[in-house]
C-alpha cells in the first residue's frame, strides 16, 4: 500500500480510475479514513466525479467507521447521478443500512433495485438476520426461492441462524433438503450454520452427525459444536469435545473458551475451568466483560468464592451482569450478609439493580431463612427502584414464605398477584407444602401447577412425596400409575465428581462405572459406619416396595459419588459433588454424619445451593 501511495502521489493529472484504484486499495486493506479522504478530494475536482466503481468502497468504509452522515451524502449523490438502479451499488447500500440497524430504509433501497440478483438477495437476508428480524429473513428467503433465484452458500449461512433462533425445525429441515437438491456448494460456514440450527432446535444427534461427517474441521466448527452442546445443557459432551479438539491439534479461540466456562461451572470441573482461564491469559485473549463475568460465574459455581472475587476485582470495567454474578454467588453459598453488602456496594458504584439482581437477593434471603429481609427486598423493588415485580419474583417470595412455614401467607400472595401466576409460583408453594406436610394445600398447588405445565415430572413427584410422607400410600400409588399411563418419566438424579481431570457421573443404582465393584464395597462400609453412629434411614419418601427401602436410599446418586470421592480423593482435600436435583433429607443427614466420621469436608452443590458439610454440620444449617 505504501508503494501504491507513492506512485499515486506522483501522477500529475489524476484520472478517475487512479482514484478508484486507490480507494479500493484503502478500503480493502482497512484504511477506511484514507478512503473517505480521497473520496472528498474527488468531489472537489470537476474532472474526476465518483462513479459506480467508487461508491461500493465508500459505503463499505462508511459502514466500517459507522459514519452515517457521510453515507447519506453518498446515497444522495448516487440517486442524483442515476446510479441507484445499479445492482452492485444498491446492494452496498442495503448492506450499509442493515449494519446501521436501519432495516426499513434498507428494504426501500432493495425494493427499488430493478434487476435483482442473488448477491442483493443475500444482502437483504443477511441484513435481516443480523438485526435478528428472523421472521423477515426467512420470508425473504422463501420469496427469493419462489421468484426462481438460486441460493448459494452465503444465502444459506445467513438464513439458517435465523431459522435456528426461531426454533423452527421443520423449516430448517426443508432448507437442508433444498441445499442438497439445489446443489448448493457445501462450504464450511454452511455446515456450521446447519449444526448450529439443528442444535438450537434441540436436534443434537443430527447436529453431531453433520459434525462427525465434516472434512477439515476448523476451530470455528469445533466451537459451534461445543457451544451447541453447552446451550443444550450437555456440558459433559462439551467438555469431552473441548479436550478432543486439542488432541486433534486445533487451537481453541476466545469464543471457544467463553462457551466452555458455563460447562466447567455446571460440572464443577474447577481444574479444567482454571486451565481454560490460564489458557486465555497465555494466549492473550481479551478478558472483556463477557469473558470475565463468565469466569466469575464459573469460579463461584465451583465453590471458589475467593477466586471469583479476585477476577471480579481485576475487571477493568463491570456491568450489571458482573455484579449480579457475584451477588448470586453469595446467595448460592448462603452468605446472605455478603450478598446484601455487595448489593449496597454496586449502587455506590453507580450501578442500578435490575430484575435479576432481586431474584438473587430474595433467593439468598430465602436460603438463609431471613424472611423479613427478603420481604423488605421485594417491597423496595417497586418502591425504591421503580421495577415491576415479575412472576419469577413472586415465585421467590412464595418460596421464602413457604420454607419458613408461612404457607397461608404464601398462598394469599399468589392469589393477590396482579399478574397471572405461572407454574413456578405454584411449584414453590407445592415444595413448601412437602416440607411442612400440608396435604390439602399441597394437592391444590399441584393441580394448579400441573394445569399450567401438565408434563412436569417434578410436580408429580412432589405430590407423591406429600402423600407418602403423610402415610397416604394408596393416593401415592395412584399418582405413580397416572405418571406411568401418561408416560411421564421422573428426571433421574445424577451426581458428578471430578477426579484426575475426568468428570465421573453416577445415576441411581449405577453399575456402569469400570470400578463399580470397589465403589459398592466402599458404600457398604459407609453404611455400616453410619449405622454405628446411630444413623436411621428415613424411608418415609420411598415407594419401592419390591426393594428393601433402606437399600434403595443408600443407592442415591450422591451416595455413589461420595463413596467414589472417599476412595479416590486424597485426605485433606474437600470432596466436591454436584447434583442435578435437590438433595433428599436422608442423604443430607448421611452426608453430615459422614463428614464427621471420615473427618472430611464435603461440598455438595445441588439444584438450589451449596452445602458444605464439616464435622457433622452443614453450612445450610438444615434450612434448604
Ligand atoms: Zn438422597
Ligand atoms: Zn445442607
Amino acid at each position: 500500500m505504501d508503494f501504491a501511495e507513492l506512485c499515486f502521489q506522483r501522477i500529475p493529472f489524476k484520472l478517475q480510475f487512479a482514484y478508484n484504484a486507490m480507494i479500493r486499495g484503502y478500503s480493502t486493506h482497512g484504511f477506511f479514513e484514507k478512503a473517505l479522504f480521497l473520496y472528498s478530494k474527488m468531489l472537489y475536482s470537476d474532472s474526476t466525479p465518483p462513479d459506480k466503481f467508487t461508491f461500493p468502497f465508500i459505503l463499505k468504509s462508511c459502514a466500517a467507521l459507522s459514519a452515517p452522515s457521510e453515507a447519506r451524502e453518498a446515497h444522495g449523490r448516487i440517486i442524483k447521478t442515476g446510479l441507484a438502479s445499479d445492482v452492485h451499488i444498491s446492494t452496498s447500500l442495503v448492506d450499509f443500512y442493515m449494519k446501521l440497524g436501519e432495516v426499513g430504509i434498507a428494504r426501500q433501497v432493495f425494493d427499488k433495485i430493478p434487476l435483482k440478483n442473488t448477491v442483493c438477495w443475500n444482502a437483504l437476508i443477511a441484513g435481516y438476520a443480523y438485526n435478528e428480524s428472523d421472521v423477515e429473513a426467512v420470508d425473504a428467503f422463501k420469496w427469493m426461492i419462489e421468484l426462481g433465484f438460486e441460493p448459494n452458500s452465503s444465502t444459506m449461512a445467513s438464513v439458517l441462524p435465523a431459522v435456528g433462533r426461531l426454533g423452527d425445525l421443520e423449516e430448517g429441515k426443508l432448507m437442508h433438503k433444498l441445499i442438497i437438491e439445489k446443489g448448493v456448494e457445501i462450504k464450511e460456514p454452511v455446515i456450521n450454520s446447519l449444526i448450529a440450527m439443528y442444535g438450537k432446535c434441540g436436534e443434537m444427534e443430527t447436529a453431531r452427525q453433520l459434525f462427525d461427517e465434516m472434512l477439515g474441521r476448523t476451530a470455528v466448527s469445533w466451537t459451534v459444536m461445543i457451544s451447541t452442546y453447552a446451550q443444550n445443557g450437555k456440558f459433559a459432551k462439551a467438555l469431552e469435545l473441548f479436550i478432543c479438539m486439542q488432541a486433534y491439534g486445533v487451537k481453541p479461540t476466545a469464543v471457544t473458551v467463553a462457551s466452555m466456562l458455563p460447562a466447567c461451572a455446571d460440572m464443577m470441573h474447577i481444574k479444567l475451568g482454571m486451565k481454560v482461564h490460564g489458557y486465555s491469559i497465555k494466549n492473550g485473549f481479551d478478558l472483556d466483560i463477557i469473558m470475565s463475568t463468565a469466569l466469575v460465574d464459573m469460579y463461584a459455581k465451583c465453590g471458589c468464592i475467593a477466586e471469583a472475587r479476585r477476577v471480579f476485582d481485576e475487571m477493568p470495567e463491570r456491568n450489571i451482569v458482573s455484579w449480579n454474578a457475584m451477588i448470586n454467588a453469595f446467595g448460592l453459598h448462603g452468605q446472605v450478609m455478603d450478598a446484601l453488602e455487595w448489593f449496597a456496594m454496586m449502587q455506590l458504584n453507580g450501578m442500578k439493580p435490575n430484575g435479576s439482581t432481586f431474584v438473587s437477593l430474595i433467593s439468598a434471603c430465602s436460603h438463609a431463612g431471613m424472611v423479613a429481609e427478603g420481604l423488605e427486598c421485594f417491597k423496595s423493588m417497586s418502591k425504591d427502584y421503580d421495577l415491576v415485580p415479575e412472576t419469577k419474583h413472586y415465585a421467590c417470595v412464595v418460596d421464602l414464605l413457604g420454607r419458613a412455614g408461612r404457607l397461608k401467607e404464601a398462598y394469599e400472595l399468589i392469589k393477590a398477584m396482579p399478574l397471572e401466576p405461572d407454574d413456578s409460583a405454584w411449584g414453590a408453594l407445592l415444595g413448601a407444602c412437602r416440607v411442612h406436610k400440608d396435604v390439602e394445600l399441597g394437592k391444590m398447588a399441584a393441580l394448579k401447577a400441573l394445569e399450567l405445565k401438565p408434563r412436569e415430572p417434578g410436580y408429580y413427584v412432589l405430590l407423591t412425596n406429600i402423600y407418602a410422607g403423610s402415610g397416604r400410600w394408596a393416593d401415592a400409588q395412584k399418582l405413580r400409575e397416572v405418571m406411568k399411563e401418561k408416560k411421564i418419566l421422573k428426571e433421574a438424579g445424577c451426581s458428578s465428581i471430578e477426579d484426575g481431570g475426568i468428570v465421573h457421573s453416577f445415576v441411581v443404582g449405577d453399575s456402569k462405572h469400570p470400578e463399580w465393584k470397589k465403589i459398592y464395597k466402599k458404600m457398604e462400609e459407609i453404611e455400616e459406619k453410619l449405622k454405628e453412629e446411630g444413623y436411621v434411614p428415613d424411608t418415609s419418601l420411598v415407594l419401592h416396595e419390591e426393594i428393601e427401602k433402606s437399600e434403595r436410599l443408600a443407592m442415591h446418586s450422591e451416595r455413589i459419588a461420595l463413596a467414589f470421592g472417599l476412595l479416590k480423593i486424597p485426605d485433606g482435600i474437600p470432596i466436591k459433588i454436584t447434583k442435578n436435583l435437590r438433595v433428599c433429607g436422608d442423604c443430607h443427614s448421611a452426608f453430615k454424619l459422614a463428614s464427621r466420621i471420615y473427618k472430611r469436608e464435603i461440598v455438595l452443590r445441588d439444584l438450589r445451593r451449596f452445602h458444605t458439610f464439616e464435622s457433622g454440620n452443614c453450612s445450610c444449617k438444615d434450612y434448604w
